[in-house]
């Protein structure tokens, strides 16, 4: 089958992929870790240690404090000096596990070996079991709980199972360095996740400005020969990772607004998560660490690495291993200049879904001046999900939350699209984020208002 793409907006930034041919290195433990309660998609985790515990690589050092929440391993072995909160990337206050760092000693039941395991449990209860307890989550951005994905609700059927290794994001490469440092792994990974999903078709699904992955990946599908899993090459064009488009891609099929992808029959889940599945189910590894891409516009290539990081080391200690703050950087952004968040607390800790530390320039960060909008489409035309920037912005000016839901300001991704687009350099992002968020509050509450009649009528 020939490149494929999604049908609807997208742009083409540069790919500026300066860490490319940076091989994965492992990072240095610090002396001390914060382990956030919070770096899965739902319900904080609740701790299961205590000030002057003694803990293990790999220990489980918090359990799920919901239906959607996932178990939180220790990443280093030492001594658990506080629980207490401590700001995130936003600033905002969040409970941590501080552990000061003794030595590295690991969890005796975590197979440390470089051996590569292709046979692939028959029980798909314990299959997800091991997923569960290694406390493994989509790590393409969401992190959302794996093993929660890959159970779809009774009467939904998943057909296809999408691994995502289109890394569309400029600047970000940990996806590639995986894809060409560990192709099996993956691909076990992948077919773990097949057969969970009883044995769907699997496709995954590599951006054209990667061919060394593509032939990596391909090499190890060929060699394994595990049943009914292909490659499929897609032309590069942003934001072809986000999952309604990845499907829209390889499946041609639509995803309707609020809907999931489970509702036509597929599942999506990144490369390095496939990787992490592959640890927790083959090696019974938890997900105590993850890749990281340290790179920017205007740096020297000493600046730039692909790290293999213990979750919990702070951000700015990482940036110290890395050879510091580039005078040149205005701006550090943790992920991809698209979809990251800004950095304003350099002493936030990495946490899973950590994909990179960008350093961007004065001249990769100025603001243009705000004109006007002449009405020119742009954004519409670029809007992967079919929505009309110029309007969501005009309904947010006039805080018109009915019609901005009617308008579908719910089912806006934050891709950034509309705003690399528009010639007139209108804020769309930052306003339509906001309107997503009012109205994504006014939904939330009225489906709780309504659980609530139900269940009164109930009684
Ligand atoms: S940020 Fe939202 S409104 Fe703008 S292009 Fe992306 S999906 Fe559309
Ligand atoms: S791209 Fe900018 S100027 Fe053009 S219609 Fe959209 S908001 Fe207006």
């Amino acid at each position: 089958m020939g490149k494929v793409t999604f049908s609807r907006g997208g742009i083409h930034p540069r790919d500026c992929k300066y860490a490319r041919e940076c091989a994965i290195e492992e990072l240095p433990l610090p002396k001390t870790v914060y382990v956030s309660m919070v770096q899965h998609l739902g319900a904080p985790a609740k701790p299961l240690v205590a000030p002057g515990d003694s803990v293990k690589v790999g220990q489980v050092i918090a359990e799920p404090g919901g239906f959607i929440s996932a178990f939180i391993h220790s990443p280093v072995s030492g001594t658990v000096k506080g629980i207490a909160p401590r700001k995130n990337l936003a600033g905002d206050p969040v409970m941590h596990v501080e552990i000061a760092v003794e030595g590295d000693e690991w969890d005796p039941a975590i197979d440390r070996s470089g051996d590569l395991v292709t046979d692939i449990p028959d029980d798909k209860a314990l299959i997800l079991g091991r997923i569960k307890a290694c406390g493994v989550v989509g790590l393409g951005g969401a992190t959302f709980p794996t093993h929660v994905k890959l159970s779809p609700p009774p009467g939904k059927v998943a057909d296809c199972l999408i691994i995502n290794g289109s890394e569309c994001e400029p600047f970000l490469t940990s996806d590639y360095r995986i894809m060409i440092e560990r192709p099996k792994e993956v691909v076990v990974g992948a077919a773990i996740m097949q057969k969970v999903l009883d044995g769907c078709h699997c496709v995954i699904g590599i951006e054209e400005n990667k061919p060394e992955a593509i032939a990596a990946i391909r090499a190890a599908v060929a060699e394994l020969g595990y049943p009914d899993i292909r490659v499929q090459v897609l032309r590069k064009r942003y934001p072809q990772g986000g999952e309604k488009q990845l499907i829209d891609a390889v499946l041609h099929r639509q995803v309707g607004s609020g809907g999931l992808p489970i509702d036509v029959g597929a599942v999506v889940q990144n490369v390095t998560t496939s990787f992490a599945v592959y640890e927790a189910v083959q090696k019974n590894k938890p997900l105590i660490s993850n890749i990281l891409t340290v790179t920017g516009d205007k740096i020297p290539a000493k600046l730039q690495h692909n790290y293999l990081f213990r979750i919990g080391v702070p951000l700015s200690f990482v940036m110290e291993q890395a050879g510091g703050i580039p005078d040149t950087a205005a701006k550090i952004v943790s992920g991809g200049p698209m979809m990251g968040k800004a950095v304003s607390n350099l002493d936030a800790t990495t946490v899973k879904g950590t994909a990179a530390v960008l350093y961007l320039s004065e001249a990769a960060t100025r603001r243009q001046k705000e004109s006007h909008c002449i009405r020119c489409g742009k954004c519409a035309d670029a809007c992967p999900m079919g929505l009309e920037p110029f309007l969501l912005n005009r309904l947010y000016k006039a805080a018109d939350l009915e019609a901005l839901e009617k308008n579908a300001a719910q089912d806006c991704i934050e891709c950034g699209c509309c705003l690399y687009s528009c010639p007139a350099h209108i804020p769309l992002l930052d306003h339509i984020r906001q309107a997503k968020g009012q109205v994504m509050g006014v939904i939330r509450a009225r489906a709780a208002a309504a659980k609530a009649a139900a269940e009164a009528k109930k009684q």
